[in-house]
């Protein structure tokens, strides 16, 4: 299984050039820690600062390229990466830890984002209206915001990259792409398939390194004109103010605590796959994850038998073999973090079920899914983000309870209900305090033409993906224009 995987050498890519420097790291597999994915040298300063240099020499090229032309490139790099997408996504799998198949589905949505966003390149709509003063028309036009500085998390190594990256070229932006020092391959791919593509120099800059090293650099340096950034909420704040102070605009995506509701007359069979996707699905390591479970009394203990049967089913290894239902957890320090959260949860009297570390014939971070039963709104686990294969139930007496502690959060990223009732489904819909709510559905999984984005502390700036990614990546400008003289 883990026999003759090939290690590989990853460059920075600035101004077209591909680059080595800095101190050499490896991108070791969370599946097994003799198994290097990559290899890469960590940017300094000076080399983000270049990157910069070169987004920003780029920038008045590119922004004249014609959208059929911008869109014709990133089609074809689309084209490539659904292609490649088993190899790309052994690749992810190894880097990243969620399974093959989850894998091989990331690469290929990358694909899809990018020829989706590529067909945007052409439908940069504007409006036409006349003035309220005679003889003069009043266009409202989009262009682009300049350089953009893309900072991206581990959990979708080739995914988040790509909806971020996609739109921002669409719409005529340079760029300069940080991503996060878990996974670089997936990225380095991505950017070296646009290059091939026909992107120009300097359009695309890849930087590898550690945050703590270059993020400062890359989110208030003079010549930036924007930043989207994905990630934690700690981070996520300090990239905000680093934007504030230089004058930039920002768009974060952060932590989610997203309910499940699960009332009394839901279709056990849907209840309980749907939680289990959502919350275990790419081993929990997702904003969107299901991660509360609120369900009313009269359906609650049949709930948490059948989940807590279907999840002693999972098969949790290495993420290259066949049949597993979860990967193992990204690195030590978050296996740490789950594991800290289901034994302070047991201290305080919950029941726990799995959670166990599993034994496999690989060294890597192998935990089986946990769920935290006899929850309150309040605790450590329902209030803040695991990131990780656990999940909690809360009990509540009725679908009034179960809205009032879904909205009970800082966070608003996705909210769901299972219901075969179509007021509750059409009052949910309503009243749900987030940014996406699913009916029948989990909470993760999400489509690539529409807006995705959260509520109050997982969100800030316009949405992502689809048509809605225009607003952050455009500037709109207002012309009037008087044929003639006008009286
Ligand atoms: P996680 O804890 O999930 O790794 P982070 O928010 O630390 O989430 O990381 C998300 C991305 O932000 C990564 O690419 C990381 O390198 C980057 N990052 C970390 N610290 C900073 C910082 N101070 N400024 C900008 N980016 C940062």
């Amino acid at each position: 299984m883990t026999s003759a995987l090939e290690t590989i050498n990853l460059t920075h890519f600035v101004a077209g050039e591909r680059v080595e420097s800095g101190p050499v790291h490896h991108d070791v597999s969370p599946s097994d820690s003799t198994d290097v994915v990559a290899s890469w040298g960590a940017a300094a300063d000076d080399l983000a600062h270049q990157a910069i240099e070169a987004a920003v020499a780029a920038a008045p090229g590119w922004s004249a390229t014609t959208g059929a032309r911008r869109g014709e490139i990133l089609t074809t790099a689309g084209l490539e990466i659904a292609r490649r997408a088993e190899e790309l996504g052994r690749i992810l799998a190894r880097e990243e830890g969620k399974t093959l198949p989850e894998a091989i589905g990331e690469v290929r949505r990358a694909a899809q984002i990018l020829q989706f966003q590529g067909g945007q390149a052409i439908r940069n709509r504007g409006q036409l209206l006349d003035s309220v003063r005679p003889g003069i028309e009043v266009s409202i036009t989009r262009e682009p915001v300049g350089v953009v500085s893309v900072i991206t998390p581990w959990n979708f190594p080739i995914a988040i990259p790509a909806w971020k990256i996609a739109p921002a070229l669409a719409h005529g932006n340079t760029l300069v792409l940080k991503p996060a020092e878990a996974v670089p391959a997936s990225a380095w791919h991505l950017v070296d398939v646009l290059h091939r593509a026909g992107l120009p120099d300097g359009v695309l800059n890849l930087v590898l390194g550690s945050g703590r090293d270059v993020g400062d650099t890359l989110t208030g340096s003079a010549g930036l004109n924007a930043v989207t950034f994905t990630g934690s909420e700690g981070t996520g704040r300090r990239v905000l103010d680093r934007a504030s102070a230089a004058g930039i605009r920002a768009q974060l995506e952060m932590g989610g605590k997203n309910p499940l509701v699960v009332i009394d007359d839901a279709d056990l069979d849907v209840a309980v796959t749907q939680a289990l996707a959502g919350a275990f699905g790419s081993t929990g390591q997702r904003c969107t994850a299901s991660s509360r479970l609120i369900v009313t009394r009269g359906i609650h203990d049949r709930f948490v038998d059948r989940l807590s049967a279907a999840m002693a089913r999972w098969r949790v290894g290495h993420a290259l073999e066949d049949g597993i239902d979860m990967g193992p957890v990204v690195d030590q320090v978050q296996l740490d973090q789950d594991r800290r959260y289901v034994e302070q949860a047991a201290v305080a009297g919950r029941e726990v079920v799995g959670g166990q570390l599993e034994a496999a014939e690989t060294d890597g971070f192998f935990m089986r899914p946990a769920l935290v039963l006899g929850t309150d709104p309040s605790d450590a686990i329902n209030r803040e983000e695991v990131f990780g294969p656990v999940a909690s139930v809360i009990e509540v007496e009725d679908y009034e309870h179960a809205l009032a502690v879904a909205n009970d959060t800082p966070y608003g990223l996705a909210a769901g209900i299972v219901t075969t009732s179509l007021a509750a489904a059409h009052d949910f819909r309503k009243r749900a305090q987030a940014g996406m709510v699913m009916v029948n559905l989990a909470t993760a999984g999400v489509d690539f033409h529409v807006p995705f984005g959260g509520r109050g502390a997982s969100s800030f700036g316009p949405r992502e993906q689809g048509e809605e990614a225009r607003e952050f990546f455009t500037q709109v400008k207002t012309a009037y224009v008087a044929a003639g003289a006008v009286t």
